[in-house]
């Protein structure tokens, strides 16, 4: 009786499943055709050195160029290439062409840009990770220093010891490293001694509550002066207000990237931008991009 009322269970649940999975199966075979045929866009969203108020960083955002459906974000896709193991090809392909893009900007002049680069906690495990690194570095050139990769907490916390010596191996090829949303996740502030890494960027969600919730205007000023004590690089995430512009200047951010200076843009955008607000005197605040 136990054997047949689990079968009959499954019948009941059966065609829902089903379409689910089928559904599911559609996604991830026109996921896999996209990295196949090459659909996968790179955008660019400036990180501004509150100091200088020039552009040092470019964060490479990837976004899925589908023939018919149009430019698809990465919240709908990332999770699935996540579960089927298709983000190590995807954050591949991702990284290679942010390599071969910065290289190629850096030669046209843009002299110190770098670029960030977000790697899936699913990447971040693979072990063969900085080898796979190193190879896109030499191919397109591009000198480690000027590559940094961007992971979550989560990811870091995930297997502790092993990750100090993944991220111990990246940072001696000269590669950067930084935590990503950070304040979001698990916070256990010990790691951060015991990790070699060399910036934080505080999400967004506090960034957008400065001026109304003393908290998050608190959380943030506690991040940056945290940053400062390990010798941390700190960039802000998510500016989108001038007011949050001058108070992360303020308290010494050392960078914001956010709407107020662009949206991720695909590289030709990304060009007029730098040529519009880099070779003028002062920065152009142009949200419209
Ligand atoms: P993230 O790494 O935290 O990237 C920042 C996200 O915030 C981007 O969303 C960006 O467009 C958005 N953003 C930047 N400034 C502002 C602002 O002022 N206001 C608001 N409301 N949003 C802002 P996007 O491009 O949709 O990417 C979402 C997430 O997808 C990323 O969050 C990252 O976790 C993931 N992702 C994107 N590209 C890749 C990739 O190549 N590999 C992996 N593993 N993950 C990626
Ligand atoms: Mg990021
Ligand atoms: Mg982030
Ligand atoms: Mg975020």
């Amino acid at each position: 009786a136990k054997q047949q009322g689990r079968n009959n269970f499954q019948y009941y649940l059966a065609p829902e499943k089903t379409e689910a999975q089928i559904e599911r199966f559609a996604m991830e075979a026109m996921l896999r055709k996209a990295l196949e045929k090459d659909e996968l866009l790179v955008y660019y969203q400036p990180r501004i050195n509150t100091k200088s108020e020039r552009v040092v960083c470019v964060e490479a955002l990837v976004r899925w160029q589908h023939p018919s459906l149009g430019v698809i974000p990465p919240k709908d896709f990332i999770p699935l290439a996540e579960e089927t193991g298709l983000i190590v090809q995807l954050g591949e392909q991702v990284l290679r062409k942010a390599c071969v893009q910065i290289k190629q900007w850096q030669d046209a002049g843009m002299e110190d840009l770098s670029v960030s680069v977000n790697l899936s906690p699913l990447q971040f495990r693979q072990q063969h990770l900085p080898g796979v690194i190193g190879r896109i570095l030499r191919q397109a050139g591009l000198l480690p220093q000027y590559l940094e990769l961007e992971i979550t907490e989560s990811a870091a916390m995930q297997n502790v010891n092993r990750n100090i010596l993944m991220l111990r191996e990246l940072k001696e090829m000269g590669v950067k490293i930084s935590i990503d949303d950070f304040g979001t996740g698990y916070s256990s502030l010990s790691y951060l001694k015991k990790f070699p890494i060399d910036a934080l960027k505080v999400d967004r969600s506090f960034i957008s509550g400065i001026h109304e919730d003393p908290d998050d205007a608190a959380i943030v000023n506690a991040i940056i002066v945290l940053a400062k004590t390990l010798k941390l690089k700190v960039t802000a995430e998510g500016v989108e207000t001038e007011e949050q512009y001058i108070y992360l200047q303020q308290h010494k951010c050392d960078e914001a990237q956010g709407y107020l200076f662009g949206k991720p843009m695909p590289p030709e955008t990304f060009e007029e931008w730098y040529k519009l607000n880099m070779t003028e005197k002062d920065l152009i605040l142009s949200p419209e991009y």
